[in-house]
């Protein structure tokens, strides 16, 4: 569905990513683990076009898109993307329902009427449809984040990207917005998810990249991965996670 080719990107003399390849099949959710500073951020944020690689091709649904320029094949790519960050933006002046309208009348120019009825129908799929004149600051961060998924499945993106979207969350609640997750790839969304949870990636994840030095290091299945990784550096980094 996704194949990543390539794709190298520094910031000065620093190579965060080097020569990085990945190849992922639709509803595939792909669990990205590796030490902080390793360029998880940089994976997604250069999928998602926030960042510009030095190179590296996207090749998506048959069409081979440079991420290296910004052109009109990877601004529609993009467009097939969403992203939820570890800290939600949602605006502060919008509801959690015009929050998840706003991408759906501003970027794929729906009605207002129909983009209640979608927004309405994604605040039901994270639980949050009682809340959704609510806003963001009478949000606990739990619910700001189930409503920063709702905002980008609601535009139907064919790849959901998820950085640590539970790290900025007080302990108690992480689980919801873990279940949400875990509700939304049951549902066949396919997903590339970075998450320093690794009792979660274990769970939720069909496949596990562990990204260090720049390279994949490791790529297998959950139980491959953590269960007999076979790279030194995977050891390591798994003892000291537990
Ligand atoms: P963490 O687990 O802490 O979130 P990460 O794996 O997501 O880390 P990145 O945020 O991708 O790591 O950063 C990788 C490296 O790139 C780091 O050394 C970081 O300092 C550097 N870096 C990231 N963004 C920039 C930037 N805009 N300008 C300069 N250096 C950057
Ligand atoms: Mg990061």
């Amino acid at each position: 569905m996704l194949e990543i080719k390539n794709l190298s990107k520094s910031f000065h003399e620093n190579k965060v990513l080097d020569h990085i390849n990945l190849k992922i099949e639709k509803g595939d959710v792909v669990g990205i683990i590796g030490p902080s500073g390793t360029g998880k951020s940089t994976l997604l944020r250069c999928i998602n076009q926030l960042e510009i690689p030095e190179e590296g091709e996207a090749v998506f649904g048959g069409k081979t898109v440079d991420l290296s320029k910004k052109h009109k094949d990877s601004l529609e790519f993009r467009k097939s993307t969403g992203m939820v960050f570890q800290r939600f933006y949602l605006f502060e002046k919008k509801t959690a329902l015009e929050n998840v309208m706003e991408g759906l009348m501003v970027v794929q120019k729906k009605s207002k009427a129909d983009a209640k009825a979608i927004a309405l129908k994604e605040l039901e799929r994270v639980g949050m449809a009682s809340w959704a004149n609510h806003y963001p600051k009478h949000l606990s961060g739990g619910q700001q984040q189930r409503v920063a998924i709702a905002r980008a499945l609601a535009l139907k993106p064919e790849l959901l990207l998820l950085d640590e979207p539970t790290s900025a969350l007080d302990p108690e609640l992480v689980g919801e917005v873990l279940e949400t997750i875990k509700n939304v790839a049951a549902e066949g969304h396919t997903m590339l998810l970075v998450s320093h949870e690794m009792n979660f990636v274990r769970h939720v994840a069909n496949k596990v990249i562990f990204l260090d030095g720049g390279h994949v290091v490791e790529y297998g299945t959950p139980k491959e991965v953590f269960t007999n990784p076979q790279n030194e550096r995977t050891k390591e980094f798994l003892r000291k996670m537990q």
